[in-house]
């Protein structure tokens, strides 16, 4: 940029920080805003255009246009050339705007006179503010040199934004992030809750888009990039030659690259010399990439561009001197915001911390959503819009994980029905407490047995207080997934024996472990599987690599100490594969007794069922077996060749479809021909009506989270199963496709 047109830019800038001293209203400084960038630009008009909502631009200041359009004209985002620029993330320069396609004429604001046209989105990290637009009566395009001031300007505007400083009084100014908000999310983890934001990485708050010196300025960069540099490369330094850091590598080789750029410290140090400070530069660069790949299909770019804001917010906390201390303490019913977290991070807020999880990707099946259901924590996952960017630490906040609803500063009408909601839950729960010590029984007399699922041993204290009879599927993943390395066995050991001790006695299902698909522990090598769902998981891994399963069995033997084990294989989709499995079992069992250790009392090995090829297995493998535990989540998808993770499908079919019940009545068929204990340990089973329905198919026993035993014990005793039976019987021959209209309709009518 030349010369003059810097000074002219540093001179625009620091006036525009000037207003910022001064102790103007928010209208009024906007006003003036206006008409500094208007007579330094040598434009006729000058615009501010800033969200109503996410989806409404509002002319909020002009130089130049009529007066009386501000705050009467509006557009939604994509409408005319404002619209375009605000919708697409990109600079609309026309020469001729009346005649561009998209353009809209709006009489009230006089436009017509000005046929040039330039506007530049105002944002700041993705996060769309505004429009900031110039005008002139000559019909010509603005250039480059133009156009670059522009947008520094834009991201002065941006930073003032955030900072408040064109918040007043009246409706139309008010502050970003204080506008109550909608997310619509997924389902990771059921149950409300009530509190306030804590943000996973709160943002770096910039004071200073502004800076005076370009020469201290620059010098600073460079001092903050040469310190960044050390830290990749001593994190580079850290990690191991071993195959299995190879992705940490990678990602730190992208860090590298860079912090090493030319071109990205040039384009920094060019808006310093236009008068940014280096934080503000920093950020201007950040936005751009997001607005130049943010869109990109390609998965490599997507990454790389995360890598970038990684490494820029990295940059930010030097040269804030932030560090990595987010300097927000806990608040008070904290509920933990986050873009994605691992399970590892998530761990170590701690249970007791953190009253629910809103996270803006992750999935209903990832690590993360492993340790909410662990915790009981209402969980949503794939937050619509970006409530990272959106939320502010301490803002109230509303989680209905029933309804995958987040409620962001909600208005008073939604926190008097949202507190009547929790209220009415509180009021059930204290009914299904009242049911704690009464049998899951039937009116026709049908005994139910109801466990829980669980992975912590910080679970195991539910057990008492919802009344479940022992544990029915124990995860063993999340002590593998939540660490760097492979556990060792005598700390498996340990946890094993701690849940045996908090079961007190009651039996205790042990799964092995069960990763692969969506389950990828950080410390193993990776494999990229075109169907990893279909792939090399759980049993396959386990059989394959013995090690690490005849080391998770031996941990088992050795923490039941004499005491009942119970072992469960999951993913078995032959016989030969549970006749293998068991066999590891056997022989770790032998060994342990040449070893001199003492063994359980007694040993039950047992096998999910989530294929259904394993269904059709010969009678041996029903006989051979001490007990089958139908695993659903798996079951159903693998039963309709509907992906559990993939949101698109995910719900298309119903799991009372009349084939999906013939389907289980048939397991269960097949398992009494034997004498095998089966049991049902999905999902589902912690969903009363359909856990009502499994009981009519014959299932005796159902395993699901603590907090489900309560409303499935409920039910379950105010119904006659055998009358159950008989309505989906008479559903699946009248030719439904599920029988849960059916269903419903005769619970109404048994309710009156
Ligand atoms: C299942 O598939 O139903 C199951 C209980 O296993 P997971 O959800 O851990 O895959
Ligand atoms: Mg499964």
């Amino acid at each position: 940029m030349a010369e003059q047109t810097e000074s002219k830019s540093r001179n625009l800038l620091r006036r525009l920080k000037d207003t910022l001293a001064e102790d103007t209203a928010g209208q009024a400084r906007l006003d003036q805003v206006v008409g500094l960038i208007a007579s330094s630009m040598q434009t006729e008009v000058c615009s501010i255009y800033l969200f109503r909502d996410a989806e409404t631009l509002e002319l909020c200041a002009t130089e130049g246009l009529n007066p009386e359009a501000v705050h009467q004209t509006r557009m939604k985002l994509g409408e005319g050339l404002v619209g375009r620029a605000a919708r697409d993330g990109r600079v609309v320069n026309e020469a001729d705007a009346p005649n561009a396609r998209g353009f809209r004429y709006m009489p009230e604001t006089g436009e017509e006179v000005f046929p040039s046209f330039c506007g530049v989105p105002i944002t700041r990290l993705g996060d769309k503010l505004g429009v900031l637009v110039v005008q002139s009566r000559e019909a010509r395009a603005f250039s480059e040199d133009e156009v670059y001031a522009l947008e520094v300007v834009a991201m002065v505007l941006a930073e003032m934004t955030e900072l408040g400083a064109f918040v007043g009084e009246g409706e139309a100014l008010r502050a970003r992030h204080t506008n109550p908000m909608l997310f619509r999310g997924g389902v990771g983890q059921e149950g409300v809750a009530e509190g306030h934001v804590w943000l996973h990485e709160p943002r770096v708050v910039v004071t200073n888009p502004v800076a005076d010196d370009p020469v201290a300025e620059t010098e600073r960069l460079r001092n903050a990039i040469d310190q960044l540099r050390v830290s990749v490369d001593d994190m580079l330094k850290s990690v191991g030659q071993d195959p299995i850091d190879k992705e940490q590598r990678e990602v730190l080789e992208a860090f590298r690259m860079f912090a090493n750029s030319r071109s990205w410290l040039k384009r920094m140090e060019e808006d310093i010399a236009a008068g940014l400070s280096a934080e503000a530069a920093v950020e201007k660069e950040q936005s751009a990439a997001r607005a130049r790949l943010g869109e990109s299909s390609d998965a490599y770019l997507r990454e790389r561009l995360q890598d970038l804001d990684d490494l820029s917010n990295r940059l930010l906390r030097i040269l804030t001197g932030q560090g990595n201390d987010t300097g927000a303490g806990r608040p008070e019913n904290a509920i933990l915001v986050a873009r994605n977290i691992g399970p590892g991070e998530l761990l170590d807020y701690g249970r007791g911390e953190l009253k629910g999880i809103v996270l803006e990707q992750g999935s209903v099946g990832s690590h993360a959503a492993i340790v909410a259901r662990a915790w009981a924590v209402p969980l949503i996952v794939h937050a619509g819009g970006q409530i990272t960017s959106e939320a502010l630490n301490g803002d109230h906040i509303m989680v209905d994980g029933d309804q995958g609803i987040v409620h962001l500063r909600p208005d008073e009408t939604v926190v008097s029905a949202f507190r009547d909601k929790i209220a009415m839950q509180a009021k059930a729960q204290e009914r299904y407490a009242g049911l704690r010590e009464l049998p899951a029984e039937s009116k026709d007399g049908c005994k139910i047995e109801l466990h829980m699922n669980a992975g912590l041993i910080a679970e195991l204290p539910s057990m008492e207080s919802s009344g479940a009879e022992g544990v029915g599927l124990f995860r063993t993943e999340l002590q593998f997934l939540a660490r760097n390395s492979v556990p060792k066995r005598s700390e498996l050991a340990a946890i094993y024996s701690r849940v045996l001790d908090a079961a007190g006695g009651r039996r205790v299902v042990f799964r092995t472990l069960d990763i692969g698909s969506d389950k990828v522990l950080p410390y193993m090598k990776r494999e990229d599987e075109p169907n990893p769902a279909l792939g090399w998981r759980a049993i396959r891994v386990g059989l394959d690599k013995v090690g690490v399963m005849r080391m998770q069995l031996q941990a088992l033997i050795r923490a039941a100490n004499g005491r009942p084990l119970t072992v469960m294989f999951p993913f078995v989709a032959q016989f030969e594969e549970f006749k293998a499995a068991r066999q590891h079992l056997l022989d770790e069992i032998e060994r342990e007794r040449k070893l001199g250790h003492v063994l359980p009392e007694k040993v039950e090995i047992g096998t999910m069922l989530e294929t259904p090829s394993i269904a059709f297995a010969p009678r041996q493998f029903f006989e051979m077996a001490d007990f089958i535990s139908i695993g659903g989540n798996d079951l159903k998808q693998f039963f309709f060749a509907a992906d559990r993770e993939n949101e698109r499908v995910r719900r298309r079919y119903d799991t009372l479809n009349v084939s999906f019940l013939t389907f289980i009545a048939q397991i269960v068929r097949r398992c009494d021909e034997t004498n095998t204990p089966v049991s049902f340990c999905g999902e589902d089973a912690g969903r009363p009506i359909e856990a009502m329905c499994f009981a009519a198919m014959g299932l005796r026993s159902l395993s699901m989270r603590p907090a489900s035993v309560g409303p499935v014990k409920h039910l379950i005793r105010r119904v006659d199963l055998g009358e159950a039976r008989k309505v989906i019987d008479r559903a699946c021959n009248s030719g439904v496709q599920s029988v849960r209209g059916d269903v419903m309709e005769w619970l109404r009518g048994e309710a009156q």
